[in-house]
Formats: structure tokens, sequence, C-alpha cells
């Protein structure tokens, strides 16, 4: 029966090659199925008749009953158009055409009850219908197809080839008559009692042609939630084959090295939210399964600690960590505050980057293979395969989203047992994103700061007021406090993209930062990722060290830098970031005691994503919250380039407008897993059968590393 819905689309009929071609092309449609699931994205109630005098402005369509004018052809060349009015008791609109004029003239009957139906223009102060759809009104009267009508989206090139809204709902008509009683059920009885009774089939009946509003509505509710609940049960069934092969060290003990540094070494106590995430992660990497787990914190949160609490546990089983970050600078500040904490303790940390000198590599190499090395911080260059580890059982990656899967992969040829992962990142991911992103993910959130901390205070400031910023920049630095200056050179990752504005921006904002901050009395220091690696580390530390007051940097300054006494951050241009890269690069101050603030410039006019954007970022300093802002600005599409994991394909329910609906089939999928782990019950046979079908093929995929 699975058979019918996957019939190639040209088999319908009236689609053929060529039409099959452009549905395939332009939408996507393959088979019958695809067809069914290319929903409808918003219905026309055609039982409601408007008059003349009610029309106003921003109507999406309307549809009235009166008698059409006659026909005349106005204009010159490009300008030449069909008219026509169209009269009601109550008034009259005219219409216009700017093709079709043969035809037209040969098919409509002025004089005549017609019925119309098209969006209303204000044009000269009159009403106008540009190429209305106009149906005689005696041939309404005697065929009224459906009051609720489809409207499907489409293509300038289907419509082209008599494929718009209209011809889409008469292919799904057809279709709909074909596979009477041949769309095989999908939930089980229980399932579908309880989200109202529809059986697929009614459902995609009910969608494609409804009968009325109720029915309707609950035929969407029940695709949307089988659309969810499968995407659910096909992460959670992974998640249990995943634990089920993935063997893992057992780290059973908590011993002297953790002891002695959680008890003496550790300046302060661990807040609530990071007693909880070592928890779990001790509890992870007890079971004898690897440990694939994503801890979220934002910025400041204290995921450094964690991870190096978890370090210590691998250390007292007998095991080697690693801990990875994207960029040396983040590398060489990690190593730092690493030795820092472990100042007086038994434990070796190095160092290992592109950097290292062949001398120091060889002896590090060495110690690592010899097992003399406990901790080892680095880059890129821990992939390689001349770094071999005496016993890897722990590796921790900071920042994600900046390495690539295939990178991460490597990590797991360095040790017979694959070593536990735990993933860091201060990209909060909306709790929905997360839900079908990673369901099959351990998660951890850290969603506390350490206390004392105090809330960076954030504003707007418009480029006119720059001279009042520059004074408020010039007491911060009486004050004996550092700033970091931002622009937007947001390509500068590929060069060939890059945009030479940009690049001019910052230098011409450097040069206006000089002299208005010049030496000797002040030190500005400048890094771009353009620049060769040497000069960016040499600008950077003399930053770090306090030897210069400002640094006007571009994004590279995003991730992790650490400057406990910088505490201004301006964003130049701020409108041209997104929210995310907003929050990310405000994270760089409010690290020390002293007051932080983020002042945020922008041109005069500011579109209406900008200004949310920006609005968003002054009212709150909350990491989640930014990112379902974000969600809902952008749209889950544009969030998932910035996070490099494949969001399932869904055609009818949204992750934004149904967040509550996803929730809902979370728990379903979990409940019935618990219950029937092995979809054996007789009576949830269609959901085994369906979820054999949707796992066909599929990789397991949403494994971190
Ligand atoms: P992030 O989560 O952004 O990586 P870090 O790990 O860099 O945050 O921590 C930010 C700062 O907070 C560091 O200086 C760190 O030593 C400090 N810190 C971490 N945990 C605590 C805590 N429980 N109490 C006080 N300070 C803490
Ligand atoms: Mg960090």
């Amino acid at each position: 029966m699975q058979d019918l819905l996957a019939t190639p689309i040209e088999f319908l009929k009236g689609v053929g090659p060529q039409r099959a071609a452009l549905l395939r092309g332009e939408l996507e449609v393959h088979t019958y199925l695809d067809l069914l699931q290319h929903f409808p994205f918003r219905y026309v109630d055609r039982s409601i008749f408007h008059q003349v005098k009610d029309l106003v402005e921003d109507m999406p369509q309307a549809q009235l009953r009166g008698v059409l004018g006659p026909l005349r052809t106005v204009g010159e060349k490009q300008g030449r158009r069909l008219v026509s009015t169209f009269t009601d008791a109550s008034g009259t609109v005219d219409l216009v055409w700017f093709k079709g004029a043969r035809w037209l003239h040969a098919s409509l009957k002025p004089g005549q009850q017609y019925i119309l139906f098209g969006k209303p223009n204000v044009f000269k102060g009159r009403f106008s219908f540009p190429h209305p759809e106009l149906e005689l009104a005696e041939t309404r009267e005697q065929v009224l197809e459906a009051a609720l009508q489809p409207v499907y989206s489409t293509t300038e090139k289907l419509t082209a080839k008599g494929l718009g809204s209209r011809a889409i709902w008469k292919l799904q008509k057809t279709l709909l008559g074909q596979l009477v009683g041949s769309i095989p059920e999908t939930l089980s009885k229980e399932l579908i009692d309880w989200l109202s009774g529809l059986s697929r089939e009614e459902a995609f009946r009910q969608v494609h042609a409804p009968q009325d509003q109720t029915r309707l509505d609950a035929a969407i509710h029940r695709l949307k939630f089988e659309e969810l609940f499968f995407i659910q049960m096909l992460l959670l069934k992974q998640k249990l084959l995943l634990q089920q092969q993935l063997r893992g060290n057992v780290f059973g003990s908590v011993g002297d090295h953790f002891n002695t540094f959680y008890k003496e070494h550790l300046p302060f106590e661990l807040t609530g939210a990071q007693k909880r995430v070592v928890k779990e992660i001790r509890k992870d990497m007890g079971t004898g399964r690897q440990m694939n787990r994503l801890v979220q914190g934002d910025v400041g949160s204290g995921k450094t600690l964690v991870g190096l609490l978890s370090m210590l546990i691998a250390l007292d089983n007998g095991f080697q960590s690693a801990l990875m970050a994207p960029t040396e600078i983040l590398a060489q500040q990690h190593f730092a505050t690493l030795s820092r904490f472990l100042e007086g303790l038994p434990v070796v940390v190095r160092l290992l980057t592109g950097n290292t000198k062949v001398a120091e590599r060889r002896s590090i190499l060495e110690a690592l293979r010899a097992g003399e090395v406990h901790l080892i911080v680095g880059t890129h260059a821990l992939l390689e395969d001349r770094v071999v580890f005496k016993q890897l059982g722990l590796v921790v990656i900071d920042e994600q989203h900046r390495f690539g899967v295939a990178q991460r992969a490597r990590l797991w040829a360095k040790s017979a047992v694959p070593p536990h992962v735990l993933v860091m990142t201060a990209t909060p991911i909306p709790r929905t994103l997360a839900m079908t992103l990673y369901g099959d993910l351990d998660t951890s959130v850290i969603d506390e700061l350490p206390p004392g901390r105090k809330p960076i205070r954030t504003v707007h400031r418009y480029d006119s007021s720059r001279s009042a910023v520059f004074g408020f920049m010039e007491e911060e630095i009486a004050k004996g406090r550092q700033i970091y200056v931002v622009y937007p050179l947001i390509e500068e990752a590929d060069p060939a993209k890059m945009n030479g504005q940009d690049l001019k921006d910052l230098t011409d904002g450097f040069e206006s930062i000089t002299r208005r901050f010049p030496l000797p009395k002040y030190a500005v220091s400048m890094v771009h990722g353009r620049m060769d690696q040497a000069t960016k580390d040499y600008e950077m530390a003399r930053f770090k060290k306090g030897e210069t007051n400002i640094l006007v940097a571009t994004t590279v300054i995003e991730v992790g830098v650490d400057v406990p006494n910088a505490s201004v951050m301006v964003i130049e241009n701020a409108e041209r970031f997104g929210l995310s890269q907003l929050h990310q690069l405000r994270g760089r101050v409010g690290r020390g005691a002293e007051q932080s603030f983020c002042i945020l410039m922008t041109g005069d006019k500011l579109g209406n994503d900008a200004r949310a954007r920006i609005e968003t970022m002054v009212r709150t300093n909350d990491g989640f919250e930014i990112a379902e802002t974000d969600l809902r600005l952008r749209g889950p599409g544009d969030l998932m380039g910035t996070l490099q994991s494949g969001l399932p394909e869904m055609h009818i329910a949204d992750l934004i407008a149904d967040a509550a609906l996803l929730q809902q089939a979370r728990q379903v999928a979990l409940r019935l897993l618990d219950l029937d782990p092995g979809l054996r019950d007789p009576k949830n046979a269609s959901i085994a059968r369906s979820l054999a079908e949707r796992m066909k093929g599929k990789p397991v995929w949403g494994r971190i590393s």
C-alpha cells in the first residue's frame, strides 16, 4: 500500500513528463506523497461576499457579486492594458489586465452578473482589481465547489505553465480521488482518538478540500502532530541505538586529584548550575557508554571550570584528557587558566598549537605517548596523526560550532575505546531547536552566572552622537579601563567574498580613534582576520597585558577572549550584526568586578528587524531569550547556518508557531518508547511500520563527535 504513495508524480492524470519535471524542479514534488505533502499555506472562505462600500485598503482579497462593465483597451506600448468596471448595489470598482487581452475579449460577457475575486488595490482614490478572477454568477449558483478553498505556494515558472494555485488544487483532488482507501495509517488507534479522531487519509482529504473549519483545524492538528512525533521518534530511537552500541571507558571513581582540587584549590564555590552539570557528567562517564554531552552556558557562566573538573575525574581514573579550542588565542588562554587553577598540584598540563617550536613539540609528543602529560590544551594541531596518546579518556571541545564534524571524528581514531566527549558552547540554542536537532544527545545547561557579577549595561547610540561616546570612552580610560571597538568585517574568513568597504571602514575607524586618542597619552591596537598570525598575536597580547587602552577589531574577538579589565564594548554598525553575534561580542566585557557597558552604534535609519535586534540587546542579557528572539526573527533555516547541522525536513509544522505541540509530541514519543521500546505491541504496529520506513538508509546522525 505504501507503494502507491511512492508512485512518480508523472503518472498522475493531468501531469505527464513535462509538468512532472517542473514539479520536481520547482517544488521538490517527486511522488504522490510529495504532492499530498505540498500543503496549502492558507485558505480563502468563498462563502463570504463583500460589497464595494465595505472594501478597505489592506484586504488580502475580496469577493464581490455585480455586473461587468464594457471592456476597453487604453495606453500605448508598454503601458497598454485592458480595463473595465464592476458595479454592485453599493458602488463601482475598476478592473485592469496587463496581458491576455485577446482571450479576455473572447470569453468575458460585459453586462452580465459575475462573481469577482481578487486583491483590491487603491489607485488614484478608487479601488481597482488587477487580474481578478471572474466567474459567471449563474455558473457559481450551480456549483459552489467548496466554501474554504486552499491556496498553494507556486512559482512564476509553474504559473506560466498553467500550474498556479488552482491547478495544483485540482491535481490534489484528482489524486485524492485515486487514493480512496489507499493512504496507510501511521498512528495507533489510541493516538488517533486522542487527536480528535481523524484517520491519516481523512486528514489529507480535509486539508486539501475542507468541509468546514472545525474539520480543517482537526486535520491540520493531526498532521502537524504526526510530523513532529516522528521526528522525535527517530531521534529517540537513534539515541537508544547509540547507547546500546557505543562502548565507553568506565570512570568509576572520583579520586585525589579531583578531591584535593575541589577542597583545597578551588578559589570559589561552584554555582548550583555548575554542580548539577558536573554531576551529570560524572554519571555519564560512569555508565560504560561513551558520553556525548553538549554543555550550553552563556558567556561567563564558568564552562571552563566544568571542563577542568571533568578532566580531573578522567585523571583520577588513569586517563589523559584533551581540551580543544578553535583559535590560537583561545588555546593559550585556556592553557593559562588551567595552569593557574592547577598550581601546586601534581598535574602536568601542556599546550600544543601550530606555533609550538619543533623541539618543544617533540618533547610534548613523547610525553603524551608515555602518558606523562595529563592534560593537553591545543588547537586543530591536536588532530594530527603524529599526536598519539597513551590513554585518551576525555575530549573537551570549546565552542563546537567552529569545528567540522569530520575533524572531530579524527579524535576517535586516537583511542581503542572512543573517548568521552564534552562539547561546550556559549551559543544558546533555543529549546525547540535543540529538541529537534539534538533530541538524541544529552544536553546540560548552565543557567546561572557566578554571584557578584554586575549585569552589563547596554545602550543604543546613533552615529550622530559619536563625540559623546568618545567622551565616555575617555572617562572610562581615565578610570583605568580598557575598551573594545568592533567593526563588521563580516566576510573576512573568505577574502574573495570580502567587502572592500568593510576593510576601509575598519581602517578609517582606527585612524579617527588614534586621532582622538593620540600617543603618547593613549595607545590603540588593532586586530583583524586578514593580518598574519604573528601580528595578530602580538597586538592581542599588548591589549591583554594592558599596554594599549583600546582594541579596534573585527569579529575575530567574538569567541572566548578574556580580558577582565576591558569594560566597554563599542559595536560599530551594530545593525549589520546578527543577534547571537552581538550577544557573543557583548560577552567580551562584564568579566571583571567593574560595571561594564556595551554601546551599539547605528545609522539613523533602521529597518524593522535591525531595530528589533537592537531593542532586544538593550532589553536583556539573557542568552536564551536572545536566541529565541533570533529564531523568531530569522527562522530556523538561517540559524542552522551557524550551527552546521541538519534540520529534519518539515512540511506542515513550524518550530516557532508549534513549539507547544512539539513539546507534546516529544512527551508522547518518550512515553511510548518507555512502555514499548521495541514497538512490538500489536497496537503500535502502524507506528513501527512507519518508523522503520523513515529510518531506512538514514545514518545515525546528531552524534557530536
Ligand atoms: P565561559 O562559560 O564563558 O567559558 P569562563 O569559564 O571563562 O566562562 O568563566 C568566566 C569567569 O568566571 C572566569 O574568570 C572564571 O574563573 C570565573 N568563575 C567560574 N566559575 C565561578 C564561580 N562558581 N564563582 C566565581 N567565579 C567563577
Ligand atoms: Mg569559555
